[in-house]
């Protein structure tokens, strides 16, 4: 395929733009440092690094915008990955993309902007790094090659976290690592049969104890979730954080029931964290799916879903509990670990 083909090519695209799992993540530092050194170089009061979802345009970091997300129909990131290269409107009510878009007839009043894509290494624009003005203005060369070499640093960022082999956060397993590790166990579970267990859990409301405490709180209580599960494993078990506040533990030779146990031991470790901060200490607790692999009908996919739909229900029924996802044929079998 052409480069410019990838341009006409929306559900590689948006492939694309899923395999970086950056959707819906948290603020971090390198793009909060780079939407910060925008605004300060090119002295503007709007700036974000935006990635254009099927339906929405979502915002990894922004500086003068008030909302998490838009729709993608009159986001001005939207056209800017029609092409490669920046994108420069100098005065949009002259502009008759724009002139009628409600962000310039309304509330922020956008009167010009430079965008530049976020190009994947294989051809695809999964966003865009934009500056906007509130008055007309011609983007100087200089200015527009910030934006440039700062859209390539966010494209080499969100790559590095895809080869990363450990989380840089937590230390555990990344999710690449952890799905190559799963992918291995279910393949030989296929072959030489054996059981095999997952355990997904989630943290709980911890949205909560970012916006009471900040980001960096929150940053200090994943890791000491993450320690203190660790603590419970055998060095044959693999904890993975598969995402924000989400961690996966592969449980290799372990029947439901002892997996059940391991999850409840887990639970109650967590629940007796305790991070300090300023004003005390954090308590969390957290949410956990079991799910024994079917060799025959499970793919590693279909197991993961059936661990989180049990996740699911453990969050619907309350939080802070384990749920499996079957009951066990044979209860007998499970062992104590
Ligand atoms: P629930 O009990 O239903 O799981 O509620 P929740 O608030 O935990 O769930 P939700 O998925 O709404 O929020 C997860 C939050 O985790 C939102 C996101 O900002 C935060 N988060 C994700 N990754 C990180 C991170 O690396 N650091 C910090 N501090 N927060 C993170
Ligand atoms: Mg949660
Ligand atoms: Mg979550």
């Amino acid at each position: 395929m052409h480069a410019a083909d990838r341009l006409e090519d929306e559900s590689g695209r948006l492939t694309a733009l899923r395999r970086y799992h950056v959707l819906d993540t948290a603020e971090e530092p390198p793009f909060e440092t780079i939407v910060d050194l925008v605004e300060q170089v090119l002295a503007v009061p709007i700036c974000a690094v935006t990635l254009i979802d099927n339906q929405r345009q979502w915002f990894k970091a922004r500086r003068g915008i008030g909302v998490g997300e838009t729709p993608r129909n009159f986001s001005f990131c939207a056209h800017a990955i029609r092409d490669y290269g920046p994108m420069l409107v100098p005065d949009a009510t002259q502009d008759p993309r724009f002139a009628q878009n409600p962000l310039v007839t309304g509330e922020p009043r956008i009167r010009s902007y430079a965008g530049v894509p976020l190009t994947t290494p294989d051809g695809y624009n999964v966003g865009s790094l934009c500056a906007i003005d509130v008055r007309p203005r011609q983007f100087a060369n200089n200015e527009v090659a910030i934006l440039s070499n700062f859209a390539r640093l966010i494209v080499d960022e969100l790559e590095l976290r895809e080869i990363a082999s450990v989380d840089p956060l937590t230390g555990v397993m990344s999710r690449r690592t952890w799905m190559e590790v799963a992918n291995k166990e279910v393949a030989r579970t296929r072959r030489h049969g054996g059981t095999l267990s997952l355990v997904a859990l989630d943290i709980d409301r911890f949205k909560r104890i970012n916006d009471t405490h900040g980001h960096p709180a929150g940053d200090r209580v994943l890791r000491a979730v993450a320690s203190a599960i660790g603590d419970m494993l055998r060095v044959s078990d693999s904890l993975g954080r598969l995402g924000g506040e989400e961690f996966a533990i592969l449980l290799p030779e372990t029947p439901t029931l002892a997996a059940r146990n391991l999850a409840e031991r887990c639970r109650v470790a967590v629940e007796g964290v305790r991070t300090p901060v300023e004003e005390g200490t954090i308590a969390a607790t957290s949410s956990f799916g079991i799910a024994t692999f079917r060799p025959g009908i499970d793919t590693l996919d279909s197991w993961l879903q059936r661990a989180d739909r049990a996740l699911y229900q453990a969050k619907n029924e309350g939080r802070n509990r384990c749920v499996l996802a079957e009951v066990p044929a044979d209860p007998a079998a499970a062992t104590e670990r």
